[in-house]
């Protein structure tokens, strides 16, 4: 089949796996699911992701002093909260009401820091920048390569500088400075994909940390692409039956697939 009639079989999620352990690809391209538990620490991710979203509203329509973005944020966070079990169902589905509230508290806790980085911001880049940095022209949209054999879904495409440009809402930690390794393979994945769809070079991405109110642009050089190529290339060996060898590391201890991986190899091979 020519290669650029195939529908994707990777997607970003594939490759952001890869690098945390290239074996847990070969599980769930198997068919394992990958169980993430559902606690209050993964609820309070989704609730500020959830937050993150509705940036640009607030940035829009309130006054900018520090306690009308804390209060708007504060209504906001009480929405999200309302809404989340609306909007993932599945996930939430055995999520007690307690639970979520002791997510909402850490959340709300965060509130403080993410107004004054909000401000700090705007006083660096000014409103409309700002504005144009976190605005949505399209949010959570499909991009597919048959080239590339890749499809992910971008938080957001924002219009910056005249250019579209990938936006990827992190809910958890933020390193001092730029992004982590994992963001940046995640930022040039999608910025090749958006390549692909729209005939024209993506030059930069952003990366909002959800739970700080930071966002960081990240250039997307040569090297970030040339890792996307490698590692799409593993994944793709990996899918068509190659194990890799188990990598021993602080995941294993609650990794869903640990029964299976430490059957070895050989035992392996009779399943598959
Ligand atoms: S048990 Fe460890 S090596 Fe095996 S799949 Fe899980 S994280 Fe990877």
């Amino acid at each position: 089949m020519p290669a650029d009639s195939r529908s994707p079989e990777m997607s970003v999620s594939d490759l952001i796996l890869y690098i945390s352990c290239p074996r847990r690809v070969y599980f769930t391209s198997r068919g394992f699911e990958l169980i993430a538990e559902m606690n209050a620490s993964r609820l309070e991710r989704m609730l500020l992701k959830e937050l993150a979203l509705t940036y640009p509203e607030i940035l829009n329509k309130c006054s900018l002093n520090a306690d009308s973005l804390y209060h708007e944020l504060d209504a906001a966070l009480d929405r999200a909260q309302k809404d989340l079990p609306l909007l993932f169902p599945g996930e939430l589905k055995e999520t007690g009401q307690e639970m979520l509230e002791e997510a909402a508290a850490a959340a709300r806790a965060r509130l403080q820091e993410i107004t004054s980085n909000l401000l700090l911001a705007l006083e660096e880049y000014g409103r409309e920048p700002l504005l144009a940095a976190v605005t949505p022209v399209k949010t959570e949209s499909l991009l597919s390569s048959a080239r590339l054999n890749l499809k992910g879904v971008p938080s957001k495409l924002v219009c910056f500088e005249g250019t579209l440009v990938p936006s990827i809402i992190r809910p958890g930690n933020c390193p001092t400075q730029g992004v982590w390794a994992s963001d940046r393979l995640r930022a040039a994945a999608f910025t090749l994909l958006l390549e692909n769809e729209s005939g024209k070079e993506v030059p930069f991405a952003f990366v909002e940390y959800a739970a700080f109110g930071l966002l960081r642009r990240v250039t997307v050089r040569s090297a970030d692409r040339r890792e996307v190529l490698k590692i799409s290339r593993r994944v793709e060996k990996i899918k068509a039956g190659f194990m890799p060898e188990k990598k021993e590391g602080k995941l294993c201890s609650h990794c869903s697939f640990a029964e299976h991986c430490s059957s070895g190899s050989s035992l392996m091979s009779k399943f598959f």
